[in-house]
């Protein structure tokens, strides 16, 4: 159904319900203004246009209000997050009661952990895919010795097989079926940041709580990329970020998921901080921790409202676009990609994102046996904005919301220059 040619990208194009989001955003160009063909979504989303308009009205109204605009802002500061939690919960499958956004990623993990992974003696390890990002791996080995366990004998990988890029479920059974008691904790990447490949999540959580153990997942590669559904699948906590998929600019905050059957479960230990306490009487400051109901009760700190401010704005160009329309277009303009680069007929170039469709996002990521980094950079000079991984991998992500049909034809054109 795909060709191999121009005139069919545009006219893809032409045909795409949300080829006018593209004008939403602002596109990066060279130094001599020519624009770049931008395939880095997966690292840093672009910026919409409106963002500058919602993040100048919050400096607007803190230069009006001064302290006064905690509660008369347009969009008072005080209860700011939960004007982000409905939409947010829709990109990751929730309740809103499940979902806030707070701090960054990695030290939502850290938090999550803190209440999720209660080793034992005897039931301390966790379990997480091999090609973790590597903050990811830090944090559970800095956990693990936090409880006085190796991290090294603490953390099980769950691996390809020799010879194969992608993870095996029945593998991660083999490792549950072994080892299940002594492990405490599930923490797997929803959509692995160097593969590509997104797993099979409800499985996974059913496979955790049948040896008892709790499930996470960190969805930095997963949110407004893939809706993983959380509060189905069951998962005990989620973390992820908001600045890749979900364009919310560089460092933005992150979001937390706790799953409802731990909304008010006193049992699991917590770090606690007073936007975690109970609204009614947060200022009153005398009182004993009291946490509010929900995945709110994990906040710590009052947030920043600017960083939220450009979290708003995307996430109403996700309510705009449709999450439905969204997912629909990516698996076509990522099919096209795979379609034109297996075109090329090339033995050296590999594609080792599964070539199944719901086991993947909009990123594919290409080995190029025999390239280096010199390679990479040969293709930035050609104007394409892509991501290198060591030893041979470049990771591609043509991000629905903006990138065209055109786009993805003309990487492949410029990458068949620089081969
Ligand atoms: C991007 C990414 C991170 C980054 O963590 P920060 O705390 O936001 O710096 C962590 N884990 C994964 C899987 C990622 O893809």
């Amino acid at each position: 159904m795909y060709q191999n040619n121009l005139t069919f990208a545009k006219q893809c194009d032409q045909e795409d319900p949300l080829a006018h989001f593209r004008n939403q955003f602002l596109l990066p160009s060279d130094n001599k203004g020519n624009p770049l063909i931008y395939l880095c979504g997966n690292s840093l989303g672009l910026q919409p246009l409106q963002t500058q308009d919602y993040i100048t009205a919050e400096l607007k109204d803190w230069a009006k209000h001064g302290v006064e605009g905690h509660t008369d802002a347009k969009h008072p500061w005080l209860p700011y997050h939960e004007f982000l939690t409905n939409s947010m919960a829709k990109i990751v499958g929730a309740k809103p009661n499940e979902v806030v956004v707070m701090n960054t990623l990695t030290t939502n993990l850290h938090l999550m952990m803190v209440s999720f992974y209660q080793p034992t003696k005897t039931k301390y390890k966790i379990v997480v895919e091999s090609d973790a990002f590597p903050s990811d791996k830090y944090a559970m080995e800095s956990q693990l010795k936090f409880h006085g366990h190796d991290p090294k004998e603490g953390l099980i990988l769950w691996q390809p097989r020799e010879g194969e890029d992608l993870c095996r479920f029945q593998d991660l059974e083999t490792i549950m079926e072994s080892q299940g008691d002594k492990i405490a904790l599930l923490m797997i990447g929803s959509t692995n940041y160097y593969s590509g490949q997104h797993f099979p999540l409800k499985k996974i959580t059913e496979l955790g709580h049948k040896y008892k153990c709790m499930v996470g997942f960190d969805l930095a590669h997963g949110a407004g990329n893939i809706q993983p559904n959380l509060h189905e699948v069951g998962a005990d906590f989620a973390v992820w970020c908001t600045y890749k998929y979900l364009n919310s600019g560089p460092g933005s905050l992150g979001g937390c998921f706790v799953h409802e059957r731990h909304a008010n479960n006193e049992k699991l230990n917590r770090f606690a901080g007073w936007w975690g306490h109970n609204k009614d009487t947060r200022f009153n400051m005398r009182h004993e921790f009291d946490p509010l109901s929900g995945a709110e009760g994990w906040q710590l700190s009052n947030p920043p409202i600017l960083s939220m401010a450009a979290i708003r704005s995307s996430l109403d160009v996700f309510e705009k676009a449709g999450f439905e329309n969204i997912r629909n277009k990516s698996e076509k303009l990522t099919g096209y990609l795979e379609f034109l680069l297996d075109e090329l007929d090339n033995n050296n170039i590999n594609i080792i994102t599964p070539r199944n469709k719901e086991e993947r996002g909009c990123q594919l990521s290409i080995q190029l046996k025999n390239a280096d980094k010199a390679f990479h950079t040969k293709l930035t000079k050609a104007g394409v904005i892509s991501d290198w991984r060591e030893p041979d991998v470049i990771r591609v992500a043509p991000a629905p919301l903006y990138n065209s049909f055109e786009d993805v034809f003309e990487f492949v054109q410029r990458l068949k220059k620089v081969l």
